[in-house]
Protein backbone atom coordinates (compact mmCIF):
# COMPACT_ATOMS: atom_id res chain seq x y z
CA UNK A 1 0.00 0.00 0.00
CA UNK A 2 0.73 3.83 -0.31
CA UNK A 3 -0.24 6.22 1.55
CA UNK A 4 0.08 9.78 -0.04
CA UNK A 5 -0.86 12.74 2.72
CA UNK A 6 -1.09 16.42 3.21
CA UNK A 7 -1.42 17.07 -0.63
CA UNK A 8 -3.81 19.16 -2.52
CA UNK A 9 -5.70 16.74 -5.05
CA UNK A 10 -7.60 17.52 -7.70
CA UNK A 11 -9.78 14.18 -8.90
CA UNK A 12 -11.23 15.22 -11.93
CA UNK A 13 -14.22 12.79 -11.20
CA UNK A 14 -17.46 14.46 -12.56
CA UNK A 15 -17.96 16.87 -10.09
CA UNK A 16 -14.89 18.34 -10.02
CA UNK A 17 -13.68 17.18 -6.26
CA UNK A 18 -10.78 19.09 -4.96
CA UNK A 19 -9.43 18.66 -1.48
CA UNK A 20 -6.46 22.00 -0.48
CA UNK A 21 -5.32 19.31 1.81
CA UNK A 22 -6.07 15.77 1.38
CA UNK A 23 -4.75 12.35 0.86
CA UNK A 24 -5.01 9.01 -1.69
CA UNK A 25 -4.66 5.67 -0.48
CA UNK A 26 -3.01 2.70 -2.78
CA UNK A 27 -3.89 -0.45 -2.33
CA UNK A 28 -1.85 -3.86 -2.99
CA UNK A 29 -3.75 -4.37 -6.17
CA UNK A 30 -2.71 -1.43 -7.75
CA UNK A 31 -6.28 0.83 -7.62
CA UNK A 32 -7.25 3.50 -5.62
CA UNK A 33 -8.78 2.43 -2.06
CA UNK A 34 -9.49 5.71 -0.65
CA UNK A 35 -9.32 9.76 -1.72
CA UNK A 36 -10.01 12.40 0.56
CA UNK A 37 -9.36 15.37 2.62
CA UNK A 38 -7.20 15.43 5.71
CA UNK A 39 -5.58 12.64 6.72
CA UNK A 40 -5.74 8.88 5.40
CA UNK A 41 -7.52 6.54 7.99
CA UNK A 42 -5.19 5.63 10.39
CA UNK A 43 -5.55 1.81 9.83
CA UNK A 44 -3.89 1.67 6.54
CA UNK A 45 -0.25 0.43 6.66
CA UNK A 46 2.38 0.45 4.06
CA UNK A 47 4.75 3.22 2.11
CA UNK A 48 3.80 6.98 3.72
CA UNK A 49 4.64 9.57 1.05
CA UNK A 50 4.47 13.17 2.47
CA UNK A 51 2.88 15.38 -0.08
CA UNK A 52 3.28 18.69 1.63
CA UNK A 53 3.80 21.65 -1.10
CA UNK A 54 2.36 19.40 -4.26
CA UNK A 55 -0.83 18.51 -5.70
CA UNK A 56 -1.68 14.96 -6.68
CA UNK A 57 -3.68 14.62 -9.95
CA UNK A 58 -4.74 11.91 -12.39
CA UNK A 59 -1.71 10.27 -14.36
CA UNK A 60 -2.09 12.84 -17.58
CA UNK A 61 -3.02 10.51 -20.97
CA UNK A 62 -1.13 11.37 -24.09
CA UNK A 63 -3.57 10.51 -27.43
CA UNK A 64 -1.01 11.37 -30.27
CA UNK A 65 2.36 10.82 -30.28
CA UNK A 66 5.47 9.03 -32.69
CA UNK A 67 7.72 7.64 -30.58
CA UNK A 68 10.18 7.13 -33.81
CA UNK A 69 10.61 10.89 -34.49
CA UNK A 70 12.52 11.62 -31.35
CA UNK A 71 15.55 10.65 -33.98
CA UNK A 72 14.67 13.18 -36.36
CA UNK A 73 14.13 16.50 -34.45
CA UNK A 74 15.18 20.16 -35.59
CA UNK A 75 15.08 19.12 -39.47
CA UNK A 76 12.46 20.84 -41.69
CA UNK A 77 12.16 23.66 -38.83
CA UNK A 78 10.49 26.33 -41.08
CA UNK A 79 8.02 23.92 -43.59
CA UNK A 80 4.33 23.14 -43.87
CA UNK A 81 3.22 19.90 -42.90
CA UNK A 82 3.19 18.47 -46.64
CA UNK A 83 6.93 20.05 -46.96
CA UNK A 84 7.97 19.13 -43.87
CA UNK A 85 6.71 15.17 -44.33
CA UNK A 86 8.72 15.12 -48.15
CA UNK A 87 11.38 16.30 -46.43
CA UNK A 88 11.00 13.44 -43.76
CA UNK A 89 9.48 10.70 -45.23
CA UNK A 90 12.96 9.20 -46.82
CA UNK A 91 14.81 9.82 -43.43
CA UNK A 92 12.03 7.28 -41.80
CA UNK A 93 12.46 5.09 -44.87
CA UNK A 94 15.46 4.06 -43.45
CA UNK A 95 14.44 3.37 -39.70
CA UNK A 96 14.80 -0.58 -38.05
CA UNK A 97 13.69 -1.82 -34.69
CA UNK A 98 16.84 -0.75 -33.03
CA UNK A 99 16.31 3.41 -34.09
CA UNK A 100 12.53 2.76 -32.95
CA UNK A 101 13.95 1.09 -29.28
CA UNK A 102 16.62 3.84 -28.73
CA UNK A 103 13.30 6.95 -29.91
CA UNK A 104 10.81 5.17 -27.98
CA UNK A 105 12.98 4.54 -24.80
CA UNK A 106 14.29 8.85 -24.89
CA UNK A 107 10.67 9.94 -25.95
CA UNK A 108 9.00 7.66 -23.18
CA UNK A 109 11.40 8.80 -20.53
CA UNK A 110 10.86 12.45 -20.99
CA UNK A 111 6.53 11.38 -21.19
CA UNK A 112 7.34 10.21 -17.92
CA UNK A 113 9.37 13.38 -16.98
CA UNK A 114 6.75 15.12 -17.73
CA UNK A 115 3.62 13.73 -16.08
CA UNK A 116 2.32 11.27 -18.36
CA UNK A 117 1.04 7.72 -16.94
CA UNK A 118 -0.47 6.80 -20.25
CA UNK A 119 0.81 7.35 -24.11
CA UNK A 120 -0.68 5.98 -27.09
CA UNK A 121 1.91 5.67 -30.33
CA UNK A 122 0.62 6.13 -33.88
CA UNK A 123 3.52 3.73 -35.56
CA UNK A 124 2.67 3.82 -39.70
CA UNK A 125 6.38 3.36 -41.27
CA UNK A 126 7.39 -0.16 -41.56
CA UNK A 127 10.68 -0.61 -43.76
CA UNK A 128 11.01 -3.67 -45.13
CA UNK A 129 13.91 -4.47 -43.68
CA UNK A 130 13.64 -2.93 -40.22
CA UNK A 131 12.48 -5.70 -38.24
CA UNK A 132 10.23 -5.81 -35.74
CA UNK A 133 9.95 -2.00 -34.86
CA UNK A 134 6.51 -2.35 -33.11
CA UNK A 135 8.01 -5.15 -30.64
CA UNK A 136 11.17 -2.26 -30.26
CA UNK A 137 8.78 0.46 -29.00
CA UNK A 138 6.74 -1.91 -26.95
CA UNK A 139 9.97 -3.11 -24.57
CA UNK A 140 10.76 0.65 -23.92
CA UNK A 141 7.51 0.87 -22.77
CA UNK A 142 7.52 -2.13 -20.83
CA UNK A 143 11.26 -0.67 -19.74
CA UNK A 144 9.87 2.90 -18.37
CA UNK A 145 6.52 1.20 -16.42
CA UNK A 146 3.90 3.42 -18.79
CA UNK A 147 0.50 2.45 -19.67
CA UNK A 148 0.59 1.93 -23.50
CA UNK A 149 -1.68 1.87 -25.88
CA UNK A 150 0.57 1.48 -29.48
CA UNK A 151 -1.34 1.33 -32.84
CA UNK A 152 -0.31 -0.71 -35.79
CA UNK A 153 -0.56 1.94 -38.41
CA UNK A 154 0.03 1.74 -41.93
CA UNK A 155 0.38 3.43 -45.66
CA UNK A 156 -0.46 2.41 -48.94
CA UNK A 157 -0.91 5.25 -51.24
CA UNK A 158 2.02 6.55 -52.33
CA UNK A 159 3.23 8.98 -54.92
CA UNK A 160 2.18 7.08 -57.92
CA UNK A 161 -1.16 6.50 -56.78
CA UNK A 162 -1.93 10.23 -55.91
CA UNK A 163 -0.56 9.78 -52.37
CA UNK A 164 2.10 11.97 -50.95
CA UNK A 165 4.65 9.60 -49.10
CA UNK A 166 7.36 7.97 -51.84
CA UNK A 167 6.38 4.39 -52.98
CA UNK A 168 9.14 3.15 -51.39
CA UNK A 169 7.93 3.55 -47.54
CA UNK A 170 4.55 2.07 -48.03
CA UNK A 171 3.11 -1.32 -47.55
CA UNK A 172 0.90 -3.56 -49.91
CA UNK A 173 -2.72 -3.00 -48.79
CA UNK A 174 -3.27 -6.59 -47.50
CA UNK A 175 -0.35 -7.12 -45.60
CA UNK A 176 -0.61 -4.27 -43.78
CA UNK A 177 -4.43 -5.16 -42.58
CA UNK A 178 -2.87 -8.92 -42.09
CA UNK A 179 0.30 -7.55 -39.55
CA UNK A 180 -1.90 -5.13 -37.91
CA UNK A 181 -4.21 -8.46 -37.38
CA UNK A 182 -1.39 -10.29 -35.89
CA UNK A 183 -0.36 -7.24 -33.72
CA UNK A 184 -3.76 -7.58 -32.05
CA UNK A 185 -3.14 -11.36 -31.52
CA UNK A 186 -0.01 -10.98 -30.17
CA UNK A 187 0.03 -8.17 -27.69
CA UNK A 188 -4.17 -6.68 -27.28
CA UNK A 189 -5.18 -6.74 -23.48
CA UNK A 190 -9.01 -6.15 -22.95
CA UNK A 191 -8.69 -6.19 -19.59
CA UNK A 192 -9.55 -3.51 -17.11
CA UNK A 193 -6.20 -3.18 -15.56
CA UNK A 194 -4.32 -3.88 -18.99
CA UNK A 195 -0.77 -2.31 -19.96
CA UNK A 196 -1.02 -2.51 -23.17
CA UNK A 197 -4.02 -2.21 -25.65
CA UNK A 198 -3.38 -2.13 -29.17
CA UNK A 199 -5.98 0.16 -31.77
CA UNK A 200 -5.87 0.40 -35.38
CA UNK A 201 -4.56 2.95 -37.64
CA UNK A 202 -3.82 3.57 -40.81
CA UNK A 203 -2.30 6.80 -41.21
CA UNK A 204 -3.82 9.84 -42.99
CA UNK A 205 -6.35 10.63 -46.29
CA UNK A 206 -3.20 11.47 -48.52
CA UNK A 207 -1.06 8.20 -47.46
CA UNK A 208 -4.28 5.53 -47.34
CA UNK A 209 -6.62 3.91 -49.73
CA UNK A 210 -10.32 4.22 -49.16
CA UNK A 211 -10.05 0.37 -49.29
CA UNK A 212 -7.45 0.50 -46.57
CA UNK A 213 -9.07 2.75 -44.68
CA UNK A 214 -12.66 0.76 -45.01
CA UNK A 215 -11.27 -2.86 -44.11
CA UNK A 216 -9.41 -1.15 -41.10
CA UNK A 217 -12.64 -0.37 -39.56
CA UNK A 218 -13.91 -3.43 -40.54
CA UNK A 219 -11.11 -5.45 -38.69
CA UNK A 220 -11.09 -3.17 -36.05
CA UNK A 221 -15.15 -3.56 -35.12
CA UNK A 222 -14.83 -7.36 -35.81
CA UNK A 223 -11.73 -7.81 -33.24
CA UNK A 224 -13.26 -5.02 -30.83
CA UNK A 225 -10.44 -2.37 -30.70
CA UNK A 226 -9.95 1.25 -31.47
CA UNK A 227 -9.52 2.74 -34.58
CA UNK A 228 -6.65 5.99 -34.79
CA UNK A 229 -5.89 8.69 -37.51
CA UNK A 230 -4.87 11.45 -38.46
CA UNK A 231 -7.67 14.08 -39.94
CA UNK A 232 -8.27 17.63 -40.58
CA UNK A 233 -4.77 18.69 -39.75
CA UNK A 234 -4.39 21.55 -42.18
CA UNK A 235 -5.83 23.26 -45.80
CA UNK A 236 -3.28 21.50 -47.67
CA UNK A 237 -5.63 17.79 -46.52
CA UNK A 238 -8.71 19.71 -47.25
CA UNK A 239 -7.75 20.32 -50.71
CA UNK A 240 -6.61 16.94 -51.25
CA UNK A 241 -10.07 15.68 -50.10
CA UNK A 242 -11.78 18.10 -52.22
CA UNK A 243 -9.71 17.01 -55.33
CA UNK A 244 -9.84 13.43 -54.51
CA UNK A 245 -12.80 12.39 -52.78
CA UNK A 246 -15.25 15.34 -53.30
CA UNK A 247 -16.03 16.20 -49.93
CA UNK A 248 -14.09 17.40 -46.70
CA UNK A 249 -11.92 14.84 -44.29
CA UNK A 250 -15.04 14.65 -42.15
CA UNK A 251 -17.60 13.57 -44.81
CA UNK A 252 -14.90 11.34 -46.05
CA UNK A 253 -14.70 9.81 -43.07
CA UNK A 254 -17.89 8.92 -42.52
CA UNK A 255 -18.27 7.76 -45.67
CA UNK A 256 -15.43 4.86 -44.91
CA UNK A 257 -17.09 3.93 -41.50
CA UNK A 258 -15.12 6.58 -39.32
CA UNK A 259 -16.99 7.94 -36.68
CA UNK A 260 -17.97 6.42 -33.78
CA UNK A 261 -17.08 6.17 -29.94
CA UNK A 262 -14.60 3.72 -31.27
CA UNK A 263 -12.46 6.10 -33.26
CA UNK A 264 -10.40 8.96 -32.30
CA UNK A 265 -8.75 11.48 -34.55
CA UNK A 266 -5.81 13.46 -34.46
CA UNK A 267 -5.99 17.62 -34.89
CA UNK A 268 -9.48 18.25 -35.81
CA UNK A 269 -8.27 21.61 -36.82
CA UNK A 270 -10.53 22.54 -39.83
CA UNK A 271 -13.65 21.45 -38.95
CA UNK A 272 -17.11 23.20 -39.68
CA UNK A 273 -19.89 23.43 -37.31
CA UNK A 274 -21.76 20.12 -39.30
CA UNK A 275 -18.68 18.30 -39.10
CA UNK A 276 -18.03 19.48 -35.19
CA UNK A 277 -21.86 18.06 -34.69
CA UNK A 278 -21.48 15.00 -36.38
CA UNK A 279 -18.76 14.41 -34.02
CA UNK A 280 -20.38 14.94 -31.14
CA UNK A 281 -23.32 13.11 -32.54
CA UNK A 282 -21.33 10.22 -32.97
CA UNK A 283 -19.23 10.33 -29.87
CA UNK A 284 -15.74 10.31 -32.63
CA UNK A 285 -13.01 11.70 -30.18
CA UNK A 286 -9.93 14.58 -30.83
CA UNK A 287 -6.51 14.40 -30.13
CA UNK A 288 -5.94 18.36 -29.60
CA UNK A 289 -2.00 19.03 -30.02
CA UNK A 290 -1.80 22.08 -30.10
CA UNK A 291 1.98 22.58 -29.70
CA UNK A 292 2.20 20.50 -33.06
CA UNK A 293 -0.08 22.92 -35.00
CA UNK A 294 1.63 25.89 -33.88
CA UNK A 295 5.30 24.59 -34.52
CA UNK A 296 4.09 23.48 -38.24
CA UNK A 297 1.64 27.00 -38.29
CA UNK A 298 -1.36 24.37 -39.10
CA UNK A 299 -3.90 26.71 -37.05
CA UNK A 300 -5.80 26.14 -33.88
CA UNK A 301 -8.73 23.73 -33.24
CA UNK A 302 -11.93 24.75 -32.01
CA UNK A 303 -12.02 23.27 -28.56
CA UNK A 304 -14.66 25.05 -26.87
CA UNK A 305 -17.29 24.29 -29.78
CA UNK A 306 -15.55 20.84 -29.55
CA UNK A 307 -16.93 20.21 -25.68
CA UNK A 308 -19.50 22.36 -25.91
CA UNK A 309 -20.95 19.52 -28.89
CA UNK A 310 -19.78 16.73 -26.49
CA UNK A 311 -16.51 15.75 -28.64
CA UNK A 312 -14.42 13.93 -25.96
CA UNK A 313 -11.11 15.92 -26.49
CA UNK A 314 -7.91 14.59 -25.37
CA UNK A 315 -4.26 16.13 -25.37
CA UNK A 316 -1.46 14.93 -27.92
CA UNK A 317 2.14 16.12 -27.67
CA UNK A 318 2.41 14.29 -31.46
CA UNK A 319 5.88 13.63 -32.91
CA UNK A 320 8.93 15.06 -31.72
CA UNK A 321 10.26 15.86 -34.82
CA UNK A 322 6.98 18.66 -35.32
CA UNK A 323 6.91 19.60 -31.85
CA UNK A 324 10.59 19.41 -29.91
CA UNK A 325 9.04 20.26 -26.43
CA UNK A 326 7.42 16.79 -26.67
CA UNK A 327 6.11 17.61 -23.01
CA UNK A 328 2.61 16.74 -21.96
CA UNK A 329 2.85 19.14 -18.94
CA UNK A 330 3.33 21.87 -20.76
CA UNK A 331 0.83 20.95 -23.41
CA UNK A 332 -1.74 21.93 -20.48
CA UNK A 333 -0.64 25.33 -20.84
CA UNK A 334 -0.39 25.46 -24.54
CA UNK A 335 -4.47 24.06 -24.57
CA UNK A 336 -5.36 27.09 -22.75
CA UNK A 337 -3.27 29.50 -24.33
CA UNK A 338 -4.23 28.22 -27.66
CA UNK A 339 -8.55 28.07 -26.66
CA UNK A 340 -7.71 32.10 -25.14
CA UNK A 341 -5.78 33.04 -28.43
CA UNK A 342 -9.07 32.15 -30.26
CA UNK A 343 -12.07 33.37 -27.95
CA UNK A 344 -10.65 35.44 -25.01
CA UNK A 345 -9.85 34.39 -21.62
CA UNK A 346 -13.61 33.49 -20.05
CA UNK A 347 -13.44 30.55 -22.96
CA UNK A 348 -11.61 28.26 -21.37
CA UNK A 349 -9.71 27.17 -17.68
CA UNK A 350 -7.23 25.47 -16.21
CA UNK A 351 -9.17 23.00 -15.10
CA UNK A 352 -10.51 22.10 -18.39
CA UNK A 353 -7.16 21.98 -19.13
CA UNK A 354 -6.23 19.79 -16.69
CA UNK A 355 -9.84 17.79 -18.05
CA UNK A 356 -8.35 17.43 -21.56
CA UNK A 357 -5.22 15.82 -20.16
CA UNK A 358 -6.45 12.95 -18.01
CA UNK A 359 -10.29 12.16 -18.11
CA UNK A 360 -10.57 13.17 -22.09
CA UNK A 361 -7.51 11.54 -22.91
CA UNK A 362 -9.06 8.43 -21.11
CA UNK A 363 -12.22 9.07 -23.48
CA UNK A 364 -10.12 9.08 -26.43
CA UNK A 365 -8.42 5.78 -25.39
CA UNK A 366 -11.55 3.94 -24.33
CA UNK A 367 -10.36 3.61 -20.87
CA UNK A 368 -12.65 6.17 -18.80
CA UNK A 369 -13.90 3.09 -16.48
CA UNK A 370 -10.46 2.53 -15.22
CA UNK A 371 -8.30 5.90 -15.72
CA UNK A 372 -8.40 9.82 -16.06
CA UNK A 373 -9.69 10.58 -12.56
CA UNK A 374 -8.61 9.71 -8.80
CA UNK A 375 -11.68 7.96 -7.11
CA UNK A 376 -11.90 4.69 -5.11
CA UNK A 377 -11.68 1.59 -7.82
CA UNK A 378 -10.01 2.89 -10.46
CA UNK A 379 -6.53 2.34 -11.42
CA UNK A 380 -3.89 4.51 -8.74
CA UNK A 381 -1.93 6.04 -12.29
CA UNK A 382 -1.49 9.38 -10.64
CA UNK A 383 0.94 12.29 -10.77
CA UNK A 384 2.26 14.13 -7.19
CA UNK A 385 3.52 17.64 -8.66
CA UNK A 386 6.09 19.80 -6.77
CA UNK A 387 4.78 23.23 -6.65
CA UNK A 388 6.71 25.18 -3.64
CA UNK A 389 9.47 25.85 -5.79
CA UNK A 390 10.81 29.51 -7.20
CA UNK A 391 8.29 28.56 -10.11
CA UNK A 392 5.15 27.92 -8.43
CA UNK A 393 5.34 29.30 -5.16
CA UNK A 394 2.65 32.09 -4.11
CA UNK A 395 0.39 30.38 -6.34
CA UNK A 396 -2.29 30.02 -4.16
CA UNK A 397 -4.62 27.88 -6.36
CA UNK A 398 -2.62 24.90 -7.22
CA UNK A 399 -4.25 23.98 -10.39
CA UNK A 400 -3.52 27.37 -12.02
CA UNK A 401 -0.38 26.89 -10.57
CA UNK A 402 0.22 23.56 -12.53
CA UNK A 403 -1.56 25.17 -15.69
CA UNK A 404 -0.35 28.49 -15.87
CA UNK A 405 3.07 27.97 -13.98
CA UNK A 406 5.67 26.67 -15.98
CA UNK A 407 6.08 23.05 -15.92
CA UNK A 408 6.21 21.23 -12.97
CA UNK A 409 8.64 18.46 -11.31
CA UNK A 410 7.26 15.22 -10.90
CA UNK A 411 7.72 14.47 -7.36
CA UNK A 412 5.63 10.50 -7.77
CA UNK A 413 4.19 9.06 -10.91
CA UNK A 414 2.16 5.60 -10.37
CA UNK A 415 0.60 3.19 -12.78
CA UNK A 416 -1.43 1.19 -11.13
CA UNK A 417 0.59 1.88 -7.90
CA UNK A 418 4.24 1.28 -9.25
CA UNK A 419 6.14 4.39 -8.95
CA UNK A 420 7.38 5.07 -12.33
CA UNK A 421 9.22 8.18 -11.32
CA UNK A 422 10.45 9.52 -8.33
CA UNK A 423 12.22 13.06 -7.24
CA UNK A 424 12.16 14.18 -10.89
CA UNK A 425 13.85 10.87 -11.93
CA UNK A 426 12.96 7.59 -13.63
CA UNK A 427 12.79 4.72 -11.33
CA UNK A 428 13.54 2.30 -14.00
CA UNK A 429 15.68 3.52 -16.67
CA UNK A 430 18.71 6.22 -16.56
CA UNK A 431 17.87 9.47 -18.43
CA UNK A 432 22.01 9.63 -19.61
CA UNK A 433 21.28 5.88 -20.81
CA UNK A 434 18.42 6.83 -22.48
CA UNK A 435 20.12 10.41 -24.14
CA UNK A 436 22.90 8.30 -25.40
CA UNK A 437 21.26 5.57 -26.91
CA UNK A 438 19.06 8.53 -28.63
CA UNK A 439 22.25 10.01 -29.58
CA UNK A 440 23.37 7.04 -31.47
CA UNK A 441 20.56 6.19 -33.06
CA UNK A 442 19.95 9.39 -34.83
CA UNK A 443 23.10 9.81 -35.91
CA UNK A 444 23.09 6.54 -37.62
CA UNK A 445 20.02 7.23 -38.89
CA UNK A 446 21.15 10.68 -40.29
CA UNK A 447 24.71 8.93 -41.57
CA UNK A 448 22.36 6.34 -43.39
CA UNK A 449 20.30 8.98 -45.28
ZN1 LIG B 1 0.69 12.89 -35.92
Amino acid sequence: MIIIENAAVATVDAAGTEFPDGHVVVGDDGRIVAVGAGRADESHRGRRVDGTGCLITPGLVNTHHHLYQWATRGLALDETLFGWLTTLYPIWGRLDAGIVGAAAGAGLGWLALSGCTTSMDHHYVFPRDGGDVLAAEIEAARTIGLRFHPTRGSMDLSRKDGGLPPDHVVEDTDEALAATEAAIDRWHDPSPDAMLQIAVAPCSPFSVTTRLMEEAAVLARRRGVRLHTHLAETDDEEEFCLKQFGCTPVEYAERVGWLGDDVWLAHGVHLDDSAIAKLGATGTGVAHCPSSNARLGTGSARVRELLDNGVPVGLGVDGAASQEVSHLGAELRQALYTARQRQGPKSFGAREALRLGTIGGARCLGRQDDIGSLEPGKLADLVMWRLDGLGHEGIDDKVAALVFGPPARVELALVGGRPIVERGELVNADADTLTAEARRAHRRLMAAS
